[in-house]
């Protein structure tokens, strides 16, 4: 394709090279290196990133793009160098000093986490006026996206994924990392998309009417080849309200574990309660200093800080809330606990919960009269 001919192109002129003054030769070997790094060839995008230095060896972008070549070969520490020898040349520019941001962390690995909000980091520019009314109830929704990984491997796994799926998958990619699986901590459409259900209809579509569907799993599946998972009592629900194959969804149950790289896991906790298959997500590192004891915990609509989710749904169940949080209460004091909306404040841990919230101490009868409808 295009990339090809450019590729093609360029080579023919660098051939030329005897007949260029450096200024252009320099600019020839640079734009040979990011279409080959963009045609996925990162080691011959190196070299020509290295013929680019000889040419022009004060000039930042071909530091830069040899950086962003080692970094896919995941040879962080050289691409560390690079990046910084592109600082030193250009302190002001930001792609550089976000690159080598990511670096560090790269070298560093472990477990990669980020907590997202829309109209932060996505659902902030539409693209149409459609989209502008799914994005205004996203940030009325105020509802959490959490991408987990490997900072080593750079794959990540989306908890709740949708509103925004193409600005998620840009978000992503931005940080250097690959989307390879979607979770979803229960089917509500404001977690995993697809379609809206009658009485919230208006919110999402507006003068528009129609029957509207939102980007999520189905979109994470097909547009940005994830894995799509959600507890398996709700497998059939999210097929039909995500149009999506029941081939297409791995079911999880209590206990399973989702590998992150090298970092460590994903345990999966089914606590149901808000619905019948929600779960909570307990981020496990592999080994090191702190012996694999638990980073966080993504509680979806089960906990929030000082409450619960809504138990006054068709499907809710105030028992079985009372036996989920029960179960949450066995964690440890200081785990920290990242909420599916931002009602109350962006975290909260199990410790405060245990003290001021609904972790504390009550008996079943308190905690049946709290949610009597
Ligand atoms: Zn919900």
């Amino acid at each position: 394709g295009d990339l090809e001919q450019a590729i093609a192109l360029y080579q023919q002129a660098a051939a030329e090279a005897a007949l260029l003054p450096p200024e252009e030769l320099a600019s020839v070997w640079s734009n040979l290196a990011l279409a080959l790094f963009k045609q996925g060839s990162a080691a011959e995008s190196v070299a020509a990133a290295d013929k680019c230095i000889a040419a022009k060896p004060e000039w930042h972008k071909a530091h830069y793009r040899r950086g962003d070549a080692l970094f896919y070969l995941r040879r962080y520490t050289e691409a560390r160098d690079s990046y910084a020898r592109a600082q030193e040349l250009a302190a002001d520019d930001r792609e550089v000093a976000a690159a080598l941001a990511l670096t560090a962390e790269a070298v560093q690995g472990g477990v990669w986490f980020r907590q997202l909000l829309p109209g932060r980091e996505f659902a902030v520019q539409a693209s149409s006026p459609m989209e502008e009314l799914i994005f205004g109830a996203a940030r009325q929704m105020q509802n959490h996206i959490y991408l987990v990984g490997c900072a080593t491997t750079r794959e990540c796994y989306v908890v709740d994924g949708c509103w925004d799926t193409d600005g998620i998958a840009g978000f992503a990619r931005r940080n250097k990392m690959r989307l390879v699986g979607a979770i979803g901590t229960h089917y509500h459409f404001d977690h995993c998309g697809g379609e809206v259900p009658p009485q919230m209809a208006a919110m999402v579509s507006g003068p528009f009417g129609g029957k509207p569907t939102l980007p999520g799993l189905r979109e994470m599946k097909r547009d940005h080849n994830t894995t799509v998972h959600i507890h398996a009592r709700e497998v059939e629900r999210i097929a039909k309200q995500c149009d999506l194959e029941l081939a297409e969804i791995s079911p999880l149950e209590q206990g399973a574990r989702l590998p992150l790289g090298e970092a460590g896991e994903i345990e999966v906790l089914h606590t149901p309660g808000h619905s019948g298959g929600s779960v909570c997500l307990c981020v496990r590192p592999s080994g090191g200093p702190s012996g694999g004891a638990p980073l966080c915990l993504l509680s979806g609509d089960t906990i929030f800080p000082g409450s619960c989710g809504r138990l006054d749904l068709p499907d809710s169940d105030v028992d079985l809330m009372f036996e989920s949080l029960a179960q949450l209460r066995d964690l440890p004091d200081e785990l920290k606990v990242y909420p599916g909306h931002a009602y109350g404040g962006a975290s909260t841990t199990i410790g405060r919960e245990k003290q001021a919230g609904l972790l504390r101490p009550i008996s079943k009868e308190d905690f049946l009269r709290m949610f009597a409808r």
